[in-house]
């Protein structure tokens, strides 16, 4: 039986896993599940592929580790022979040091934890994966996949802050997120559109969290985010672009705390904060309140300034991707964006948009625009097959 590999992707409410099949170039998806609402109502959900769901409620207040713990346990109930030979997890940051995925061992494990400061909100979860995956399978690799590690190789120019240089070699720089979305798209447009993809391309990945990457050559040049998951595109919760004297003013004048700020830019802003309505687009986009309005207003507003600014990174570009929730999703966002883009060229074929078509520019539009799934599980497995050297041995 060919090799199995699970993968896990733990966010600040949710574990995703997936169990994926290392039988053919490309990992074959077996099952995907998720535990979801933790914190409030925690509920288990899996879906065989071709085959049976379940979903149902689990015991309140469940850690982040019971939940793996949970995800382990039906993975061995459901499959006793499935012999997993590998486990790839997402972890947020890799810091200067990781600029590809590893192989975890006591020593990483110790330097992943100095970035929990640096990516709060899922830093810890990621390693509270990778311990109730060692725990539970000790003599299986456990591979952690980087969110950064894409962005790595960025010019001094796209790397730095106007800090001080020393902050520069201290590691304080623009590291980058979404790196395993970017690089599933980017490997996914060489087979959509290969002429395009080996030019300059941005890709728009717009979920509850958001970012955009520019890229040459499938390799990431500039991106929006920068030296935390806070930068760039405001986003459910998370403020984006934001002028650091008025951080300095919250700091002095308001008296806030570090950790007051760290709650009110993380998890008070962005599209909740500004419509008071809902962190969640879906909403908004339902939502008669002119504060939900104004806030899709500011979303698309600052996606077209910031694809602008990326624009001018890589000397103009050849394609434009949307992919996650809103990118997948939304008509109304992504038409306010490539209509605002107009002036650059590109045209909107507004009937292929409103169905979330592959290809949603006109025939005429000078630069393509396509909307792209994304698969950041496909990517975890991927790498984890080929970190664990279980790709010739599948074969
Ligand atoms: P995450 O970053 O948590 O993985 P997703 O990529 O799933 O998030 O994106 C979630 C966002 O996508 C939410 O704002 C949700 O409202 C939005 N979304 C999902 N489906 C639609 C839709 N049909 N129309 C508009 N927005 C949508």
């Amino acid at each position: 039986m060919a090799d199995r590999v699970v993968t896990l992707n733990a966010g600040s409410s949710s574990v995703k896993f997936a169990l994926f099949a290392a039988d053919a170039d490309w990992p074959r998806l077996i099952v995907s599940g998720a535990v979801e609402g933790l914190g409030a109502k925690p509920r288990f959900r899996a879906a065989i592929v071709d085959g049976d769901a379940s979903d149902r409620p689990l015991a309140a207040k469940l850690t982040h580790k019971q939940a793996i713990a949970a995800i382990f346990e039906w993975i061995e109930d459901a499959y006793p022979a499935a012999a997993v030979s590998a486990i790839g997890h997402r972890v947020v940051h890799g810091g200067l040091s990781f600029a590809a995925p590893i192989i975890v061992d006591a020593e990483t494990l110790a330097e992943l934890r100095e970035f929990i400061p640096l990516a709060p909100l899922h830093q810890p979860h990621n390693i509270a994966g990778i311990e109730v995956a060692r725990d539970a399978f000790p003599h299986v690799p456990q591979v952690a996949c980087f969110d950064t590690a894409f962005h790595r190789g960025h010019a001094f120019v796209d790397d730095a802050y106007a800090l001080p240089y020393s902050y520069y070699e201290r590691g304080l720089r623009r590291f980058g997120f979404h790196g395993l979305s970017y690089e599933y798209i980017s490997r996914r447009l060489r087979t959509i559109d290969p002429v395009h993809a080996e030019g300059g391309v941005i890709i728009a990945h717009l979920g509850n969290g958001a970012s955009l990457c520019a890229m040459k050559g499938g390799r990431s040049i500039a991106t929006s985010m920068g030296f935390s998951a806070l930068e760039g595109l405001p986003m459910g919760t998370r403020c984006g672009q934001i002028d650091p004297g008025l951080l300095l003013y919250l700091l002095q004048s308001d008296a806030m705390t570090p950790e007051e700020l760290s709650h009110l830019l993380y998890e008070r802003s962005g599209l909740l904060g500004l419509s008071g309505v809902s962190h969640d687009m879906r909403t908004l986009e339902a939502s008669e309140d002119p504060r939900a309005q104004a806030a899709i207003a500011y979303f698309i507003h600052r996606i077209k300034m910031e694809i602008a600014a990326l624009a001018a990174a890589i000397g103009g570009f050849d394609a434009l991707v949307f992919t996650a929730g809103i990118g997948e999703h939304s008509p109304r966002v992504r038409a306010g964006v490539v209509e605002g883009l107009g002036w650059l060229g590109l045209t909107l074929d507004t009937a292929a948009n409103s169905r979330n078509d592959p290809v949603i520019s006109a025939a005429q539009s000078r630069i393509p625009v396509f909307v792209t799934p994304t698969d950041e599980e496909a990517m975890i497995a991927r790498h984890t097959i080929e970190t664990a050297g279980l790709t010739a041995a599948a074969r």
